[in-house]
């Protein structure tokens, strides 16, 4: 068997068509969708980050802030940014781009952002909603990875699951997301026994690790979907400087039915569900309070 590729860039492209055109309809009755985004420091990939969601707020036809702050930046100036951003009515969405410098709790930080305008869904309130499966603000990477296996169809309702990794940021809100949405989830980490043995049960592997090609063909079911969150630079070999995943996309495409490429899966996605968080936060907005 050779697996399908979904194709994350072509999806990301076809749901940021549909939020542009969200953004139209609000503005056409007097709101203009704004993501507040904040970076402090200049570290290399959080700029580029930062950068990209610009820019993808623009191209969606939403308003997008900009604050950046040095790296040695007194916290309090952070916060009382933060505070006029909650106030600002005409903000929809805060980002604070991860990580902070050291001089920062990061956890307080996310908890001053209000959670109605916490469109990366890291508010401790968010999670815990994610968690009982009420409504709140869903984490872009997880948000996208389900996206994905909707527009599939791949049936969800008591297919055996493997995720590899267990952060906040991605492992534990896939975890909850399929577990709500009736999947029979085991969570693997580094301290897993044999992680081979998990995967080779699962129907669908999501793997957020880090780790460059750790998975290979061995560990999969013949017909499993296959999802692959990392991002990793190769170091060095023939593909040195090239991107993968945590996958190993060229064996693991024989024995799986679908899969996510590295780049061109997941990561297109994560960006697009931020711009989708921003636009449902506008809307609820306006639902709450007509202009
Ligand atoms: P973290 O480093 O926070 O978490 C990695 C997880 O992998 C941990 O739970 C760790 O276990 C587990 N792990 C490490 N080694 C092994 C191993 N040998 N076997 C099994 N599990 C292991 O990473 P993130 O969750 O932030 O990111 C994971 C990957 O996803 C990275 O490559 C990152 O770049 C990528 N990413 C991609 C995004 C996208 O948009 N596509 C967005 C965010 C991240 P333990 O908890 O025990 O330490």
């Amino acid at each position: 068997m050779t697996a399908r590729i979904l194709d994350g860039k072509a999806l990301a492209d076809r749901v940021r068509g549909e939020v542009a055109l969200q953004a139209d309809a609000l503005r056409g009755q007097g709101v203009v969708p704004c993501l507040a985004v904040i970076l402090v420091g200049s570290d290399p990939a959080s700029s580029v980050y930062v950068r990209n969601k610009v820019a993808a707020c623009e191209k969606a036809h939403i308003q997008s802030l900009r604050f950046d702050y040095p790296a040695d930046v007194d916290p309090a100036t952070v916060m009382a940014r933060l505070e006029a951003l909650n106030a600002d009515d005409s903000v929809h969405g805060i980002l604070v781009q991860l990580p902070l410098p050291p001089q920062f709790d990061e956890a307080a930080v996310l908890r001053a952002i209000r959670i109605d305008k916490d469109v990366d869904g890291f508010h401790a309130e968010n999670v815990g909603r994610l968690s009982q499966g009420q409504p709140g603000f869903i984490p872009c990477t997880p948000y996208g990875v389900m996206k994905m296996l909707e527009s599939e169809n791949v049936p969800l309702s008591g297919a055996e699951v493997v995720v590899v990794g267990r952060s906040n940021i991605v492992g534990k809100p896939i975890a909850k997301l399929l577990t709500n949405a009736g999947a029979t989830v085991t969570v693997c980490h580094s301290r897993t026994r044999d992680l081979a043995a998990h995967l080779r049960r699962a129907d669908i592997v999501v793997a957020a690790v880090g780790k460059p090609r750790m998975i290979t063909a061995d560990m999969i079911r013949s017909g499993a979907v296959v999802i692959d969150v990392g991002i990793n630079r190769i170091e060095s070999g023939p593909d040195a400087g090239k991107l993968c995943g945590d996958v190993d996309f060229a064996s693991v495409r024989e024995v799986a039915a679908l899969i996510t490429p590295v780049p061109g899966g997941v990561g297109p996605m994560t960006i697009t569900m931020l711009l989708a968080n921003t636009v449902e936060s506008a809307e609820r907005r306006l639902a709450r309070e007509p202009a």
